[in-house]
């Protein structure tokens, strides 16, 4: 069990998280949002889900205690337990910061009201008292998903491509492990992750991750190589998961398929009808 994160904590002169008080299975022990900066004018880095009034209060709080103002809010991917709170951000103050978040490619935005969302860019720069703060694009959560690289601390808010517990979660895996790799290159010193504590020497948990990664996939590789005919999912389940219990064969199976769609993009496997085969 991971150390009970509190509601507020100051991390450093320079950022401040506050927690979402919205936990559950997914967002763990809820949504973890950061202020940034050390002047009247800070950024704020994800909004937690709607309908939650002790995150409103707690962040109203530290907004006084501080003394200081909301420029922009940051929103690092469009679900539901980060963009939500914006709505009951916004109808607290009396002025209207500027939200920013990186265009979906897949499906529509959600539905979050009248509110103004400005796009973000890869490489943008958010220049706050005290804080330079970069915006990368790293896909394979989301494929909106960003993360943000406090340059005078080189921290990384990851947001939920690197979890500070358990496994992040992925829609496409080739641009995940692309993303991984853009982070690793960052060599960041200490990650503040969108869920979970933070991350102390990311740089060896996220390569310990791509190996793994690797190893997995070598492994498929090497079986349909061996195999005469193209495989189902299922029959390569059993032989590159055969020291998993059955019953979790299905998960298996979607981590599985993850895998093989990331090789067909990579060019090394083929897919006909329902069956897979080396190139
Ligand atoms: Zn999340």
């Amino acid at each position: 069990m991971a150390a009970v994160i509190p509601k507020i904590t100051k991390l450093s002169s320079l950022i401040t998280r506050v927690l979402g008080c919205n936990p559950g299975p997914m967002t763990l022990q809820g949504t973890n949002t950061y202020l940034i900066g050390t002047g009247k004018r800070r950024v704020l880095v994800d909004a937690g889900q709607s309908g939650v009034p002790e995150y409103i209060n707690n962040l109203s709080n530290v907004l006084d205690s501080e003394g200081c103002e909301l420029s922009d809010i940051i929103v690092t991917h469009w679900h539901a337990d980060h963009i939500g709170g914006v709505p009951d951000i916004l109808r607290n103050l009396s002025y209207v910061p500027k939200i920013h978040k990186y265009p979906r490619s897949d499906k529509p935005e959600p539905d979050i009201g009248k509110i103004d969302v400005i796009p973000l860019v890869d490489g943008q720069k958010f220049d706050v008292e005290g804080a330079s703060v970069e915006v990368l694009h790293t896909p394979g959560h989301t494929t909106d998903h960003v993360v943000l690289h406090v340059k005078e601390e080189n921290v990384l808010l990851s947001a939920d491509c690197i979890l500070g517990e358990g496994t992040a979660v992925f829609e496409d895996l080739h641009s995940y492990m692309m993303s991984l790799d853009k982070i690793l290159k960052l060599a960041p010193a200490v990650i503040y992750p969108g869920h979970g504590p933070i991350v102390q020497d990311p740089v060896s948990k996220i390569e310990y991750y791509i190996k793994h990664r690797l190893q997995r996939e070598s492994q498929i590789v090497e079986v349909l190589t061996a195999s005469d005919n193209p495989l189902t999912s299922m029959e390569l389940v059993k032989i590159v998961y055969k020291e998993t219990p059955v019953h979790l064969h299905p998960v298996a199976k979607v981590n599985l398929e993850h895998h093989l769609n990331k090789l067909v993009k990579d060019g090394k496997v083929e897919q006909m009808d329902e069956k897979w085969k080396i190139v």
